[in-house]
């Protein structure tokens, strides 16, 4: 099965605007444009995993530079200390809606609990 390309490859390539944070060989970092939180920036790999379903064992460097960087950032924004939360939704159940593999990094107010209540 061939992997459908989404906006998110397009934003790793720069060709569509994003507010890009971040970017190396492996993994890109820009502003979610629907915050959900006043710090909320997606952590992508820059190869197309569509979802954790399709992660392999080739895959672990990009795989742990997503926490690297993510730590890197949650400290450039300032929220290390209060702290933050990591997402990474998969398919329907998950809520996921980009099939490109990303990492959610939030922040910057208290979230709550870790599922919306009923
Ligand atoms: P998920 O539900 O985990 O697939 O999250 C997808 C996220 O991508 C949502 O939070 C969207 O707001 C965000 N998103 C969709 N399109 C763009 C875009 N062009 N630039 C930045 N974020 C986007």
């Amino acid at each position: 099965m061939t992997a459908e390309e989404t906006i998110f490859s397009k934003i790793i390539r720069q060709e569509i605007p994003a507010t890009l944070l971040y970017q190396d060989d492996l993994v890109t970092a820009f502003r979610d444009i629907q915050p959900k939180a006043p710090t909320h920036i997606l952590i992508v790999p820059n190869k197309l995993i569509p979802t954790v379903n399709q992660v392999t064992s080739d895959d672990e460097l990009a795989m742990g530079r997503l926490f690297t960087v993510a730590r890197k950032l949650a400290e450039q924004e300032g929220i290390a200390e209060d702290g933050y939360r990591l997402i990474v939704n998969c398919n329907r159940h998950g809520g996921q809606e980009v099939y490109h593999l990303h990492m959610h990094l939030l922040g910057g107010e208290p979230l709550g609990g870790l599922l919306p209540q009923a």
